[in-house]
């Protein structure tokens, strides 16, 4: 029997606000001194209310108004109890039946809700020891959670992206995974092809930090539930975590159910109501998303891997952005792909004037591209160096030009 993965995915993505989600301490917790910035209210000590934070709200609405979301006029925050020593109130502050975005969709698939929770301490093992920072704890966390629509590891992979690009692009949070402000959770099971209806279990692997990771996790899952299935038993209901140094998931505890968690709603915090109006002026805000940005480069006539390397990069879209205000945007395009990002800052644009006549040069670029075939394959197979190959022979025959518009030349005659 062949058989066909199902995949949907939850990500955790933290808030580059100020403050916390609900107190006044700093949001930002890298390279902080453990236990320096908390208060009653993070802490969770007895009596402290919570007040929470309008930009945070804004960030989470925007986000899910990018993922083509549905705003719930009425929301609400719950209270999600359970125990874990990161968790010092015993329950964290997210959102249940009412979170603020729900239906999207993107890149073909359905996202099920966007909602915005507090972030959880942060546990250190060291040696038998347990230690505990709570600078994290209280960090604004919005969650993105899809329906089970995807087939594949790398259809996943590419939503996943896309969505930090995306948050990238909103400026709302770096999603950067090494430092776990983008977490990534994948909801795994195996089905008949052909099958229509969920399989009847799903195994959750959770804090996958890398896209790889979450690539080479749900292959093993994938083959280790074929595998089950296949000797007529039915994977076990759990979570599991992904174990980077052997490359396989391991299991941590059977997967608890909504109910278990005993949502109520936060009786500290009241409901919130928006105005259609209010949504608008949000959506109106937002800035080109990357699939825009996309269109635009390739009409600009860069190849969608040029447009995908800016994308990709938020200092090299700020720095294309910033060349293109002053300059021709195709040539700033391909002068930010083709530099190297630490070099990026003192990136400047030859003025066109430099060139002589672009008319007489053309064709000499035209007849060293011609003469080239396999340098040319090379540069246009990523080896981006290649070019200074073209570049030296030009500037041989015409050792007035300067280097730089030489290359600027080939490099709008190369795509
Ligand atoms: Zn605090
Ligand atoms: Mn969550």
């Amino acid at each position: 029997m062949s058989w066909q993965t199902v995949l949907g995915f939850e990500i955790h993505v933290e808030l580059a606000t100020n403050t916390k989600m609900f107190c006044g301490c700093p949001a930002s917790h890298f390279s902080v001194a453990p236990n320096t910035q908390t208060c009653p209210v993070c802490l969770g000590l007895p009596g402290a209310l919570p007040v929470p934070n309008a930009k945070a709200i804004e960030w989470a609405i925007k986000l899910g108004l990018a993922l083509g979301c549905e705003i719930n006029l009425l929301s609400k925050f719950d209270r999600k109890n359970y125990f874990y020593p990161d968790l010092s109130k015993g329950y964290q502050i997210s959102q249940y039946d009412l979170p603020f975005c729900v239906k999207g969709n993107l890149l073909n698939h359905q996202v099920t809700r966007v909602h915005l929770e507090e972030d959880t301490g942060k546990l250190q093992h060291v040696g038998d020891k347990t230690l505990i920072d709570f600078n994290r704890s209280g960090v604004p966390l919005v969650e993105i959670v899809t329906e089970p629509d995807f087939i594949s590891a790398d259809d996943g992979v590419d939503f996943l992206k896309e969505v930090q690009r995306i948050v990238r692009a909103l400026g709302i949070s770096s999603a950067d995974m090494e430092k776990g402000s983008m977490r990534l959770e994948v909801n795994i099971s195996v089905r008949p092809e052909g099958q229509k209806e969920l399989p009847n279990y799903k195994i959750e692997v959770k804090n996958i930090n890398s896209f790889k990771f979450v690539k080479k996790a749900i292959e093993f899952e994938t083959a280790r539930q074929i595998k089950l299935l296949e000797s007529g038993v039915t994977p076990v209901q759990e979570t599991r975590g992904f174990s980077e140094t052997k490359n396989e998931t391991v299991s941590q505890r059977s997967k608890e159910n909504a109910h278990d968690y005993r949502y109520f709603p936060e009786p500290d915090i009241p409901p919130l109501q928006f105005t259609k109006e209010q949504i608008e002026i949000w959506r109106s805000e937002l800035p080109e998303l990357p699939a825009t940005t996309r269109i635009n480069l390739i009409a600009l006539g860069l190849t969608p891997a040029q447009a995908n390397i800016l994308v990709d990069s938020p200092i090299r879209l700020a720095k294309y952005q910033e060349l293109s205000n002053s300059g021709d945007s195709k040539s700033a395009a391909i002068a930010v792909v083709n530099c190297s990002e630490d070099k990026l800052a003192d990136l400047t644009l030859q003025k066109a004037t430099v060139i002589t006549d672009p008319a007489t040069i053309t064709p000499l670029v035209q007849k060293i591209i011609a003469d080239n075939p396999k340098v040319v394959a090379d540069y246009k197979s990523g080896k981006t160096q290649a070019i200074f190959s073209l570049v030296g022979q030009l500037k041989r025959q015409k050792p007035s030009l300067d280097a730089t518009a030489i290359k600027q030349i080939i490099e709008s005659q190369l795509i």
